[in-house]
Formats: structure tokens, C-alpha cells, sequence
């Protein structure tokens, strides 16, 4: 081949690469085309789903839980506040009154029954913002698919946590409640300083001293539903400590 065939051949090639790539940068089919041809070059990224689920990001908010406190009391107090908080109408409460005989919770009041419809939420997380007991927070698990909308309703059971290790079911008494002495709600320990000046002020020695001395013990003085104490003192005496400190 002449020089002058070489170099035909190579201004046309040149043309051809030049008139390929305006097409690709300059023209809307062209730019839509090249999508999938960067893709074919880009390294596959395969997630083996469901034996590996890839883990979520750290605040993903996931499906509800309802908490207890270490000794298995629930945290709801059926305040209803979650379900006023909720923009998509899907958190219902039916509040109950505890009894000396039958508490479930600190205080008052416990959630009777608690229903989620997760045909409705939107995992927006407003209602465990609302909760004043810390009871309803969100796990990072989103495998909550149904085949029915009735399977879409969680209710308090399948919300509710387990009791942890050292606690039990509840109810309880209000006798085994007050005999284990503690604070449910941390008093100081969660009462934000006096505001001064614009700005926080950091509280004061004192009531961080009784803060110390309320924030719930680790090691827990259980006592065994149905077990009165070694003097016979009758149950529900109505001086619950966890329901008098609410
Ligand atoms: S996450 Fe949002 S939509 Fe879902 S129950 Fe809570 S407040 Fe309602
Ligand atoms: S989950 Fe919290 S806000 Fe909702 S009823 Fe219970 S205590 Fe009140």
C-alpha cells in the first residue's frame, strides 16, 4: 500500500471516531446510547439476597419495636402520643389502667393493645420522637412484607420485645415493683439544665448527685411473680416505687 493510501485510511478512521464520538456527546440518542455502553465496561456488583443481606446504613429507620425496662416491664405507658404524632393515621392505642395486682408499666397507664398497619406508615420515624419513654424506637429491619393487608398490621405481641435476660413477663405487682426500688424514668437524670442567658447552662451539682443516685441499677433485686417476702407483708400496698416515682 502507498503512502498516500496510508494516510487516506488513517484521515478516514480519525473522521469515523470523531464523527462517532460527537454523535454519542452531542445528539440525545447518542448520550442515551452511551448509558449502556459505560455500563459494560463497569465492574458487576452482586448482592446474594436474601442469604447475605448487605447491611443497612446506621440510621435506617426499619420496623417498630416496643421496649422494656431491664427488669421486663413494658416502657409504654399508652399515652397515645406516638399515634397523634403520626402523619399516615397508623399507629393505634387502647390505654388500660394497672392495678396492684396487674402492672404492666411504670405509672398509671399501659398500652391494652398497640397495632401498627404498615400499609399505611411510611417509616417516617415522627412517632418515636414523639414517645416521652423512650418505648418505641425503629430496628433497621425492613423484611416486612405480606401477602394480605391484614398480615401488614403488627400488633403488640409481635411488636413487643422480649424481656432481657435478667427480667421476666410481665405483669407484675405492685409489691415486686416497689421492692426493687428503682426509678423507671431517671428523673434528673433526664431533665434537661435551666436555660440562662441564651444558652444551657450545664445543671447544677446537686441535682446531678440525685441524678446519680436514681439512674436504674444493673443489678436488679428480681423477685419471682407469685413470691411474697420472708415477713408476709401483703401485696399492693399501693407505695410502688416505680409507680410513685412517675
Ligand atoms: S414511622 Fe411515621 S408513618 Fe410510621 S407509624 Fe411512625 S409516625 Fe406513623
Ligand atoms: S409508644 Fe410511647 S408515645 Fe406511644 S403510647 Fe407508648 S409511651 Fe406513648
Amino acid at each position: 500500500m502507498t503512502l498516500q493510501a496510508w494516510l487516506t485510511a488513517a484521515g478516514g478512521a480519525v473522521a469515523l471516531v470523531l464523527l462517532g464520538w460527537l454523535a454519542l456527546t452531542r445528539t440525545v440518542l447518542g448520550r442515551g446510547l452511551a448509558v449502556p455502553l459505560r455500563a459494560m465496561f463497569v465492574k458487576p456488583e452482586t448482592a446474594s439476597y436474601p442469604e447475605a443481606p448487605r447491611p443497612t446504613a446506621p440510621r435506617f429507620h426499619g420496623r417498630h419495636q416496643l421496649n422494656r425496662y431491664a427488669d421486663g416491664l413494658e416502657k409504654c405507658i399508652g399515652c397515645e402520643l406516638c399515634a397523634w404524632a403520626c402523619p399516615a393515621d397508623a399507629i393505634f392505642v387502647q390505654g388500660g389502667d394497672n392495678t396492684e395486682e396487674q402492672r404492666f408499666s411504670p405509672g398509671e397507664r399501659y398500652a391494652e393493645d398497640y397495632q401498627i398497619n404498615y400499609n399505611r406508615c411510611i417509616l417516617c420515624g415522627l412517632c418515636i420522637e414523639a414517645c416521652p419513654t423512650r418505648a418505641l424506637t425503629m430496628t433497621q429491619e425492613y423484611e416486612i412484607a405480606a401477602d394480605s393487608r391484614e398480615g401488614l398490621i403488627w400488633t403488640k405481641d409481635m411488636l413487643l420485645v422480649d424481656p432481657p435476660e435478667d427480667g421476666y413477663d410481665t405483669p407484675h405487682t405492685d409489691r415486686e415493683v416497689r421492692d426493687r426500688g428503682l426509678n423507671y424514668y431517671g428523673g434528673l437524670a433526664v431533665t434537661p439544665p435551666t436555660r440562662k442567658g441564651g444558652s444551657f447552662a450545664p445543671a447544677t451539682a446537686a441535682p446531678l448527685q440525685r441524678a446519680g443516685a436514681v439512674v436504674p441499677r444493673r443489678e436488679l433485686p428480681l423477685v419471682p411473680p407469685g413470691t411474697g417476702d420472708a415477713e408476709g407483708e401483703p401485696d399492693g400496698d399501693g407505695g410502688s416505687a416505680g409507680a410513685g416515682d412517675a
